[in-house]
């Protein structure tokens, strides 16, 4: 059959994982962490903690769960949650379109599945947010359905016990190792899904630092046999990620700081965020461009510079405090005074343009293009808005900072 011949072609040596099961599981049994998500492992548990796991450690996301579940324990009550409610309580895990991904899914499952998240792969892959490996992981520990599941560890622990140098950033090696396991999947397949996992993810270390005598499979292993743990798995060089120069503003009147949404499409869409230009600017640079925006800055305070990478930009940053002289009521958004509002109540007719979309020295058209700017206390901002990581280093500061320079 062609699949297997390219299986066969791609991973060779796979006959060595006719034998793992047994004493994988065996391991697994004993050795396994105790973990939230484990206790009454139901669908929605299993699915939620798979999607944080996304991209993010497990002790990382260990509060993160135990807090979500108790706020949102069901498929309804995650539909029907208030969008800033589900980002307050995503706020420091990143990748922030995993939670409009899971609430996206858990209204589809509401609308389509009568509330229960299907149990087969199929339809779970259908929902958004769910990729191959995430459908197998529900599929396989909460159903029991026959899949693998294949995530970065699992590929890492195959790649080495069949000694292959295929490149494990390839869908075909993904693929490959998929097909390869389906076929000796045991009985108790969430079990070994699981097994897999935790095996890379304690004892089959990246970057050299497998432990191989503490490994259940070490009789099996082609890596460890050539000494080739340190080598494998192979993976392509990523792309150098892209520097994005910002200049991030804490715009500060009458006791409150700016906000503003950002762009519904691209980087942390629909998310709270400070004002914030392309380029760095400096003082007088950024006075001007604020002043060409109808604000009046009386006293500015640098701090410091900070970065911030995402998966493919680094954002790097200087900032200033900016204390405004007057009330700019002619930029100020129509809910300045209420609570967080979807990204639609901050709009105005004019189509606001956030000021992080324009060039610092683009002229600039006032009627037109006034920014959307949502004024906020400081404890709203700490305790009712989401805003991002990507500018935690400027939390700091916006309660009232000493020595501003005029
Ligand atoms: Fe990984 Fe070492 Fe076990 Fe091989 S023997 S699977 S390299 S930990």
């Amino acid at each position: 059959m062609k699949k297997t011949t390219s299986t066969k072609n791609i991973l060779r040596n796979i006959e060595t994982l006719d034998e793992i099961a047994v004493p994988l599981l065996r391991w697994f049994h004993s050795e396994k962490r105790s973990l939230p998500w484990r206790e009454s492992p139901t669908p929605y548990r299993v699915w939620v903690s798979e999607i944080m796991l996304q991209q993010t450690r497990v002790e990382a996301v260990k509060p993160y769960f135990e807090r979500f579940v108790a706020a949102l324990p069901d498929v309804r009550s995650l539909a029907q949650a208030d969008e800033d409610m589900l980002m307050k309580l995503w706020e420091g895990l990143g990748y922030y379109s995993r939670a409009r991904h899971l609430q996206d899914a858990a209204r589809i499952v509401c609308s389509d599945h009568g509330g229960e998240l299907p149990a087969r792969f199929d339809d779970l892959l259908a929902l958004p947010g769910i990729g191959r490996y995430t459908a197998g992981a529900i599929a396989s520990i909460a159903f029991g359905e026959h899949r693998p599941a294949v995530d970065g560890n699992v590929l890492r622990v195959i790649m080495r016990l069949l000694a292959s140098p295929a490149d494990i950033l390839k869908d075909s090696t993904k693929r490959a190792v998929e097909d390869a396991l389906l076929v000796r999947l045991p009985k108790n397949v969430g079990d070994f899904n699981q097994a897999l996992m935790e095996l890379g993810a304690l004892i089959c270390l990246p970057r050299g630092a497998a432990h191989c005598s503490a490994c259940p499979l070490q009789r099996f292993c082609l890596a460890k046999a050539a000494s080739l743990q340190g080598d494998l798995p192979k993976k392509t060089p990523p792309k150098r990620r892209r520097t994005e120069k910002l200049t991030i503003f804490l715009l500060a009147k009458g006791g409150r700081i700016a906000l503003e949404k950002r762009p519904a499409q691209g980087l942390l869409a629909g998310l709270w965020g400070f004002p914030s230009m392309q380029g760095h600017l400096e003082k007088q640079q950024a006075e001007q461009a604020l002043q060409a925006i109808g604000l009046v800055p009386a006293k500015f305070h640098a701090l410091p510079a900070a970065q911030h990478i995402f998966s493919h930009i680094t954002w790097q940053m200087v900032a200033w405090r900016v204390e405004l002289a007057e009330t700019p009521t002619e930029i100020e958004s129509a809910s300045s005074k209420s609570a967080p509002a979807s990204s639609e109540s901050t709009e105005t007719n004019a189509q606001p343009t956030p000021l992080l979309l324009r060039e610092a020295s683009a002229p600039y058209d006032m009627q037109t293009k006034t920014p959307a700017l949502h004024w906020a206390t400081t404890q709203e901002i700490i305790d009712t808005y989401s805003v991002p990581s990507a500018y935690r280093s400027y939390l700091p500061y916006i309660r009232s900072t000493a020595g501003e320079s005029s």
